[in-house]
């Protein structure tokens, strides 16, 4: 039986195999990492490349590895040098950094021995622990740990819905990609939405870091489609 069983390695779930790994010493044939995707954060990848965020919207503190100096300090060694751009306020990584420090600490800790592509689609309680079911089969574990994240249930309003009916190219930040041509070219100051798409051909998306990036536009909930 595992110790520990992860489900999504994302994150959050990357993240707490290496507290387990690095932090509390467990070795790594007693975590699994179950995650449909062939390797880590794959789908913050994905988020920040539909985007075409340059930097990120959390401080440099905010990084997968255990110390919060960790991504700061990895800026000032080699490999991590050619990436090393921050910007205030709160003084922000780039994109570039966050990802080649956290590789680096991946690659490094190994969290990729206890990595099976796979889905989870069951739980039940066992005697001593849980059995975890999945497309390729079943495992047992003393602890699991639900770190699915919300990128697999993405939240359609209604009159997002209608306006996808009408076929406007509007697309979820959480698509695995957006279409190439789909670069935000406008945002709405009252909420988190953000237009996509060619000037002539406009669509709208979901994104939480839309605020500063692009200029204001109308709030797509009060005004109809631009097409
Ligand atoms: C565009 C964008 C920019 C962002 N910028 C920032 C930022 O600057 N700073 C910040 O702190 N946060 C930021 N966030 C938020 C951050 O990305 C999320 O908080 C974080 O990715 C959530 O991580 P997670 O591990 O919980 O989920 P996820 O990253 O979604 O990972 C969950 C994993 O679980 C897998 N999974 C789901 N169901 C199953 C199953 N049944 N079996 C096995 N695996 C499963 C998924 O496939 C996925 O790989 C941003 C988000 C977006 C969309």
């Amino acid at each position: 039986m595992l110790e520990w069983l992860i489900v999504g390695g994302g994150i959050h779930g990357t993240h707490l195999a290496l507290v387990l790994i690095q932090g509390a010493g467990v070795e790594h044939e007693r975590i699994r990492v179950v995650d449909p995707h062939a390797e880590p954060l794959a789908r913050w990848h994905a988020c920040t490349a539909n985007t075409g965020m340059a930097f990120l919207r959390s401080a440099a503190v905010h990084h997968i590895d255990l110390h919060s100096d960790a991504l700061t300090q990895f800026a000032k060694a080699p490999a991590g040098k050619p990436f090393a751009r921050f910007v205030e306020p709160y003084r922000r990584p780039s994109v570039d950094l966050f990802r080649a420090h956290a590789l680096d600490v991946i690659e490094r800790s190994g969290v990729q021995q206890c990595w099976t592509t796979d889905r989870v689609c069951g739980i039940q309680r066992i005697n001593g622990g849980w059995q975890v079911a999945s497309t390729a089969g079943s495992m047992e574990a003393r602890q699991v740990v639900l770190a699915m994240g919300a990128g697999e249930q993405p939240a359609w309003p209604l009159w997002a819905q209608s306006l996808g009916m009408m076929d406007a190219p509007i697309h979820h930040v959480f698509a695995p990609a957006l279409p190439h041509q789909s670069r935000p070219v406008a945002s709405c100051r009252c909420c988190w939405w953000r237009y996509f798409g060619s000037p002539n051909r406009i669509g709208i998306s979901r994104t939480a870091t839309a605020k500063r990036d692009t200029a204001d536009a109308p709030c797509p909930t009060q005004a109809s489609t631009r097409q």
